[in-house]
């Protein structure tokens, strides 16, 4: 098999076995990049000569010993530019490795290049950054979806092993379902956000794309834990979650969300996920219609309470501290307002001006407060829930993959892409999404992806469900076209 069609457990298997060297998988993984990234813009920057002088003092033995791994452009990476894809930040070099980065690193593993995204992590199809497309590499007149588009399109496209990204309302699930690859979102505090540039503090959490559940669980092993430099990471023991991954379903119960599976979603992703809960049934679950009677409230309440934290976390960004600065301004007020002006593209400054609106005294209390509380009835229709089932499961995403500039200029169709993904981030609970087909459409294969839900912290019992599904069917094992 060529090297870089591995999966990173595979990879891992070969380079302690001696069958491959840490310098040969830097080659392959160099050759591909080169090979395929002016076709899928994945990344924005990379570099294999460090990497290699890097895998040199790399000690084999350790949990990712040599796995080089690429890296979302708003987790910071010491050295290493950290745009978020904004004009605002260019040029920006990271002084301090993030937490999630240090652990991967004294796990031996090797960060070598910057992934596309949505400027700041806003936008569902990578469509927002500053810098170039990311075309999706199953069919690269559509978007590999976002935000952390360059994160799942790398990993499809076979240019990485695995990646990290973000996921504040399903940047890491949806682009993983639309180009075939599985992504894990953790729960909120599972892994530590010190060093991920904040866009919704209450929402974001870092969590990795692979190949395979079991890539997706040995990374989350090594990213997870307390941290006392973010007091929202949680104290709470990290198992190894890479250990007794099930291969059946026998005794676990599925809960269907009648709300999820109302008009709306698209024929050939409808019968995909039929035919994936069939799979699930074979596999010994019982599958029970579940209500989460707040779903439809999920979208407008992200969208008040993702840009009001927003419109906070970014006011950092003026000219003096960070990035960009505006050319000669006359006085300290312009200079504010100009590089803002022209440092932030324009999704972002819709969410700066929805978010401070909604804080702004006289709408705090029909906006914010209001959104909150709903908040609170959206995370108690999972806990209701998951007192009668293990997991949820329904699609990742309403739709296949949509063609590029399909949504730009409509944000609220855009929005709605993820409908499915919000709910986790708003309960702060975890979830994964894993292939489960394909569509057809113009004669393009395009990836359909299955989302399994489980309780706040049940990490451990959502990769093993997954996996047991991911492992019986031959979906993600697929390579696109490219
Ligand atoms: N698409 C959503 C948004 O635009 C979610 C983004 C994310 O999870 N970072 O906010």
């Amino acid at each position: 098999m060529e090297i870089v069609n591995l999966t990173l457990y595979e990879l891992r298997q070969k380079i302690r076995d001696g069958e491959l060297s840490v310098c040969e998988v830097l080659e392959a993984l160099g050759e591909r990049i080169a090979a395929t990234d002016s076709t899928v813009g994945a990344y924005l920057d990379y570099n294999i000569e460090r990497a290699l002088s890097e895998a040199r003092n790399v000690d084999l033995s350790l949990p990712l010993g040599g796995l080089p791994i690429a890296i979302k452009d708003n987790i910071n990476v010491k050295g290493e530019l950290c745009t978020c894809a904004s004009k605002i930040l260019t040029g920006y070099r990271a002084p301090y490795d993030a937490t999630a980065i240090a652990r991967l690193k004294s796990a031996g593993a090797i960060p070598f290049g910057r992934l596309n995204m949505d400027e700041f992590a806003m936008g569902s199809s990578t469509e927002n950054s500053a810098y170039q497309l990311t075309r999706n590499p199953w069919d690269p007149s559509r978007i590999p979806g976002g935000s952390s588009g360059g994160s799942a399109a790398s990993v499809a496209a076979r240019s990485a092993f695995a990646a990290l990204g973000s996921d504040t309302g399903g940047s890491i699930r949806q682009p993983a379902a639309h180009c075939g690859c599985v992504g894990l979102k953790p729960s909120y505090g599972r892994v530590s956000r010190y060093g991920l540039v904040a866009f919704a503090s209450s929402l974001d959490q870092i969590g990795p794309l692979a190949r395979s559940v079991r890539d997706c669980a040995l990374l989350l092993s090594v990213i997870a834990g307390h941290d006392p430099a973010d007091s929202t990471s949680l104290d709470a023991p990290v198992p190894d979650y890479t250990a007794n991954l099930r291969e059946d379903l026998r005794g676990i119960r599925l809960g269907i969300p009648k709300e999820y599976f109302s008009e709306g979603i698209d024929s050939h992703v409808r019968s995909c996920i039929e035919t994936a809960l069939q799979h699930c049934k074979e596999l010994g679950a019982e599958i029970v219609e579940i209500s989460l009677p707040h779903t439809p409230y999920a979208i407008s309440t992200y969208y008040i309470i993702a840009p009001a934290e927003a419109s906070a976390n970014l006011a950092r960004f003026d000219g003096v501290r960070y990035g960009y600065r505006t050319a000669n301004p006359a006085d300290i007020s312009e200079l504010y307002f100009n590089t803002r002006a022209e440092g932030f593209g324009s999704e972002v400054k819709r969410r700066i001006i929805l978010g401070t609106y909604v804080l702004s005294s006289g709408y705090y209390d029909a906006y914010y407060l209001r959104a909150q509380k709903v908040r609170t009835l959206i995370r108690r229709d999972f806990e209701q829930a998951f007192q009668s089932v293990d997991a949820i499961v329904c699609p990742t995403s309403p739709e296949p993959a949509f063609p590029i500039g399909e949504r730009t200029s409509d944000p609220l169709k855009m929005y709605l892409s993820d409908i499915f993904t919000i709910s986790a981030n708003l309960a702060g609970i975890c979830a994964i999404s894993v292939p489960c087909g394909f569509a057809q459409i113009n004669g393009k294969k395009l990836p359909v992806g299955l989302q399994f839900l489980c309780n706040f912290l049940e990490e451990q019992k959502l990769l093993s469900i997954a996996n047991a599904y991911e492992v019986t069917t031959p979906w993600s094992r697929q390579s696109p076209p490219i």
